[in-house]
């Protein structure tokens, strides 16, 4: 036919081919990962502008991240010249409802210069709600009600939907009563939350024909990548729009679904066929990406879900190395010898960009920041903040430059109201008055203008007690070491409990990023030492051209891939996550183990997997036990490498004798109790790690960062 003389085309495989000319009427694409499902909707899109059965601008197009679409608008770019750039509606779900909803924002009651707030306003805003209402904010946190609204939003249901389940969700039926005062309350300041953004668009969709139409009469193609992390009211809204022309085409692969904690349904791929009859199913089964060996542990190990909806891979490439599992000691010997495999690869030929390190929880950069720096490789963090330049750490280290250093007026800034202690910035105002007339820093300002009249007397207090920590902190700290100092500091400033009363994952990660920076500290022998690190850490972001190391977590990985993937941390406990083991239900677990599948799955030629026999905390040694992902990798792709006796191996023959032990151990305990196990699991733990200094049995949490007592730092 003329379309297979075409080189756009030509390069295809059939089915891939198939979806690329099958142009009108509902087309799923549902294949594995790597069998260019994103590649064929790339292409699709330059056909139906080569073709000309569309103009850029009526193609609407739904990437999962900005950056997706970036690359996307780039490769078609390629393929068709400057028309991409008049695509307005290639975007995230996010950007393009925005875009969308400043044509139509009076129909919601804003105007079309509304504001988009952050999480932060947002809890502000709910906080204040829950104060003028006499609510007590401890019982029932501000974010809490941030959670249950942004569930609700993205499951499409506005106040008046929820049901008495969904209203008993919040301070006991105070649910609904609460969403409708903050939408109320939003749309009085002209704003809208990130939720609202697509909200909003579907009630307009909805409610008004008019706009409908004109909406379907604009986009002749939708297009959806990543189609398995859509969530309910992206659903909604996308079948909305496409039930006119019924031009949709979505791609997605069921065992990538990891965004269920963000409400994405995997539902909404069976619900498809039925929304849209007569749908296209393609399936592509080649994979292009990966060797077979790397194949072949990632189908291994997610064929141990339960619930899937089954493929097959195939792949022509070379077999290539099996998927190495390397068990090292602890965690500066994992970054110590990741990077040196770094730097092997490097010599034999490979570039930095490259190879990636996946992490499972953001906290786990840190070990790789230090230990690059170090040694100058250079790496980015994608998707996240570096350490250091995480809100709470920079809080923390705020704190310690103050009592390394009394002059630091922009630490001092950075801490003097947080956690909140009711110092606005009037007070603010007036210290920095007092602290220029006298030509002294903030911190000495504070202290004599706490004996002064010129504040209220309560703030004057508050000034005086802050520096009054700030001088007992500072004479401990020629006595203890760096982390204990930290900790005492966390503690009494009330900044630990601030986190803690919160009960969110949020928090939950905060506290746990504070736990690292005091395993970081472990290693100084004072304050100065330490931050003088930091400096250095911070100062390190190397111009933008030079080949990095990408260091990102696997949510941000998806979709993308590189040669050599290396995938630290598979521990319980750090991956499958705490949390995921706490829950102890099967679904959490089978999306942990999809996880996984995504991450073995960004690699083309090798895949190493490193967990460590301990960890440290507090100073502590915590023995871990290797991830039961290691032990469900097939043993035929897969060569285990390990310094210590025993090794995985006697892991994998403990499983296999007790069956799988977490089944009961979750059951009988449901806290956080994993590492304090039944005896054989405890022996197997430290027969895996024969001679630590001090064996403990903590568990590795963020509780337990908060759960230090105060009284043993600072005081002895
Ligand atoms: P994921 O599920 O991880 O998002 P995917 O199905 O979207 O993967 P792509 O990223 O589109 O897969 O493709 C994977 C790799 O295979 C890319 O490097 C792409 O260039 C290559 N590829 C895709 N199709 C072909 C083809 N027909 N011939 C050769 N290479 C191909
Ligand atoms: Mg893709």
């Amino acid at each position: 036919s003329a379309a297979s003389s075409d080189p756009l085309i030509d390069g295809l495989n059939p089915p891939q081919r198939e979806a690329v000319l099958t142009t009108e009427g509902p087309v799923l694409m549902l294949a594995g990962a790597g069998t260019g499902k994103t590649a064929a909707l790339t292409t699709r899109l330059a056909h139906l502008v080569r073709a000309r059965l569309a103009w850029p601008s009526e193609i609407l197009c739904v990437t999962f991240t900005n950056r997706a679409a970036r690359e996307m608008r780039e490769r078609v770019g390629h393929m068709v010249g400057p028309a991409v750039e008049v695509m307005p509606w290639l975007g995230t779900f996010h950007s393009i409802a925005a875009k969308m909803l400043r044509r139509h924002a009076e129909l919601v009651g804003l105007q079309s210069n509304y504001t988009i707030i952050d999480t932060d306003d947002q809890l502000r805003l709910l906080k204040q709600l829950i104060q003028a209402e006499g609510l007590d904010e401890k019982r029932w946190p501000a974010r809490q009600l941030a959670g249950c609204i942004d569930r609700w939003k993205n499951r499409g249901l506005n106040p008046a939907d929820l049901d008495a389940g969904e209203n008993e969700a919040y301070a006991n039926g105070k649910g609904q009563k609460f969403y409708q005062l903050y939408q109320d309350r939003l749309k009085a300041l002209n704003a809208c939350d990130f939720g609202d953004l697509l909200l909003h668009m579907l009630n307009i969709l909805r409610q008004d024909r008019e706009v409908l139409e004109q909406y379907r009469q604009r986009f002749k193609y939708v297009m959806v990548d990543e189609y398995q992390d859509t969530n309910q009211v992206q659903y909604l809204w996308l079948r909305l729009l496409a039930q006119g022309r019924q031009n949709i085409c979505v791609v997605g692969d069921d065992d990538q679904s990891i965004y269920s904690w963000r409400g994405a349904e995997v539902a909404n791929i069976l619900r498809f066929e039925k929304d849209f009859p007569g749908t296209k199913v393609i399936r592509l089964e080649q994979n292009y990406r990966s060797t077979p060996q790397i194949l072949a542990a990632a189908s291994g190990l997610i064929s141990e879900n339960s619930e899937r909806l089954g493929k097959t891979l195939w792949t022509e490439r070379h077999p290539g190395d099996p998927v190495r599992v390397i068990g090292v000691w602890d965690g500066p010997e994992e970054a110590r010898r990741i990077g040196e495999e770094i730097e092997r690869l490097e010599r034999e030929g490979a570039t930095l960009a490259q190879m990636a390190i996946l992490v499972r929880a953001q906290y786990q950069t840190r070990e790789f920041e230090d230990r690059f720096i170090q040694i100058g490789l250079n790496y980015r963090i994608v998707g996240g903040f570096r350490f250091y330049e995480r809100a709470e750490i920079r809080d923390a280290l705020g704190y310690l430059r103050v009592i390394a250093q009394s002059a630091d007026d922009l630490a001092f800034e950075r801490i003097y109201n947080t956690p909140k202690r009711g110092l606005g910035s009037k007070a603010l105002e007036k210290l920095h008055v007092h602290a220029r007339r006298r030509g002294i820093p903030l911190a000495a300002a504070a202290i004599e203008i706490a004996d002064s009249d010129e504040l209220p007397a309560r703030a004057r207090n508050t000034f005086l007690a802050l520096m009054r920590d700030f001088a007992r902190w500072r004479d401990t700290s020629s006595t203890v070491s760096p982390a204990d100092l930290l900790r005492t500091v966390m503690d009494e400033s009330g900044y630990t409990d601030a986190l803690q009363a919160e009960k969110t994952a949020e928090a939950a990660g905060r506290l746990e990023n504070l736990a690292e920076l005091a395993r970081a500290m472990e290693e100084y022998d004072t304050l100065g030492d330490f931050l003088e690190h930091v400096s250095l850490v911070m100062d390190n972001e190397a111009a933008d051209e030079t080949e990095k190391v990408t260091i990102m977590t696997m949510h941000a990985a998806k979709g993308l891939e590189f040669e050599h993937v290396f995938l630290p941390g598979w521990e319980e406990g750090v991956f499958p996550s705490q949390r995921a083991i706490d829950e102890g239900g099967l679904a959490s677990l089978e999306e942990e183990r999809r996880l996984a599948y995504v991450a073995i799955t960004r690699a083309r030629r090798r895949c190493t997997i490193i967990h460590a026999a301990n960890r440290r905390i507090y100073g502590q040694w915590t023995s871990s036990i290797p991830s039961r992902f290691v032990a469900e990798l097939p043993a035929d792709h897969v060569v285990q490498e390990t310094t210590m006796s025993g090794g995985a191996s006697l892991w994998r023959a403990q499983w296999s004798e007790h069956g799988d032990p977490f089944a009961d151990v979750a059951r009988a305990q449901p806290s956080r109790t994993m590492t304090r196990g039944p005896g054989w699991q405890r022996a197997a733990a430290q027969e895996y790690s024969p001679a630590p200094k001090r064996i403990v049995e903590t568990t590795r949490s963020a509780a337990s960062f908060a759960a230090k007592p105060r009284r043993d730092v600072g005081t002895g």
